[in-house]
């Protein structure tokens, strides 16, 4: 795919009239769907909940059935497929508190919010958004009196749901009073927002204001973005990344390889190519997790490393430093290579000490979607807490 030349970025005048998107829950609310596609819809959207805002589907190009943007927030019969759990990487595992996870010693993540600007069909936060559940918390006070509790956490995760999508007032009570505490220093959101309501950014002032205010010389504020696709990088999108930038705030992003959205080199290899010109560059591409719903966005691990491989290698510096890796229950699992017999692999982070940095070898596996489905070869390492040789069916 041949990149395009970057679009003009267009900053509001600051007597503009604020653009504010309209959010839908209901499929009745959506244009060209045909009353049958439809109905079939509603039958997925009872057991995984949809929900999407005009500024968005204004991206869709409907005369495509297989649009990659109509891929990621329309819903599609195969999610009812039997396939995954619901709690893929078992983080209840690490719930501390309501809405407190502390899975790696550094970093606790405070899940604060259950809403997005849309849902993505293939979240493996899904089971939040289903029931009433402890795993978030509005309320983040049991969270802080945990953080003053822990002084070897230095990192703090805001996340959900998307953070962005609560009042500026919330969300800038909660990271002042992170920076009461002394040994938080670095706060991360996990974001999606900017790609999809950029005017979110774009139209608060009081928002931009909180993040000048709190991301400084000393200590940054990071925004963990999540483009999945290059056509997410509209004009206004990168008119957002520019003002979090003016900011201070620091700008990666992350995301997940996607069946029918992002599973192709030329995507991916521009998708990373244009983020490194405005400023985001990709931090992770993420296997994505075996989760309930999600089998017909999911890849084989050999296959989705292969498209990553050749994406990367494509990029120099800033485009091509990603990793690849997978959010293990027993830790960040990094892919570092395959050939024609073996998976060479390594805890970039891990829950236990006795793994941590550890490479090992596995059989290559075609069939594999997910660290249990592996098997180490004879003589390697073999990491503690995981269930090697699982089906992968
Ligand atoms: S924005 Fe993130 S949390 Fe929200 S639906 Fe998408 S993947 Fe899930």
């Amino acid at each position: 795919m041949v990149s395009q030349s970057l679009p003009v970025i267009v900053v509001p005048p600051a007597d503009a009239a604020p653009r504010r998107v309209k959010y839908l829950n209901s499929l009745d609310q959506l244009p060209n769907i045909s009353a049958e596609d439809r109905e079939l819809m509603k039958k997925v959207s009872e057991r995984y909940v949809f929900r999407a805002n005009d500024y968005y589907l204004r991206l869709i190009d409907w005369s495509d059935p297989k649009d990659p943007i109509r891929q990621l927030i329309i819903p599609r019969q195969e999610e009812l497929n039997d396939w995954g759990k619901l709690d893929a990487s078992n983080e209840a595992a690490n719930t501390v508190e309501s809405g407190v996870q502390h899975k790696y010693t550094d970093t606790v993540l405070l899940l604060c919010n259950e809403v997005c600007g849309a849902y993505c069909r293939y979240c493996f936060r899904k089971r939040l958004f289903m029931n009433d559940n402890e795993e978030v918390s509005k309320d983040v006070s049991a969270g802080l009196a945990y953080l003053r509790e822990h002084p070897e956490v230095s990192n703090v995760l805001l996340t959900g749901g998307d953070p962005l999508i609560m009042g500026t007032k919330r969300l800038s009570e909660i990271i002042g009073a992170l920076r009461e505490i002394d040994h938080v220093k670095i706060i991360r959101i996990g974001s999606k927002m900017p790609a999809f309501n950029p005017y979110r950014v774009l139209e608060d002032a009081e928002l931009r204001a909180t993040f000048r205010r709190y991301s400084t010389a000393e200590k940054r504020l990071y925004l963990m973005c999540h483009f999945d696709h290059p056509r997410e990088l509209t004009p206004e999108a990168r008119a957002g990344i520019a003002a979090l930038l003016e900011c201070g705030v620091i700008c990666v992003n992350q995301c997940p390889m996607i069946r029918g959205i992002n599973d192709d080199p030329d995507v991916l290899a521009e998708l990373f190519r244009e983020l490194s010109y405005i400023g985001c560059p990709q931090y992770y591409m993420f296997q994505g997790r075996p989760t309930a719903g999600n089998e017909p966005f999911e890849m084989p691990l050999v296959r989705a490393w292969e498209i990553f491989s050749d994406a990367v290698v494509r990029e120099s510096g800033l485009a091509g430093r990603a990793r690849f890796a997978m959010s293990h229950a027993s830790g960040k699992v990094e892919v570092l290579g395959v050939d024609d017999e073996r998976m060479y692999l390594r805890y970039h982070r891990s829950k236990y000490a006795e793994n941590q940095g550890k490479v090992f070898v596995c059989k290559r596996n075609d069939e594999a979607y997910w660290l249990d489905h592996l098997e180490p070869v004879a003589g390697s390492f073999v990491p503690t807490h995981v269930e090697f040789g699982q089906s992968a069916r």
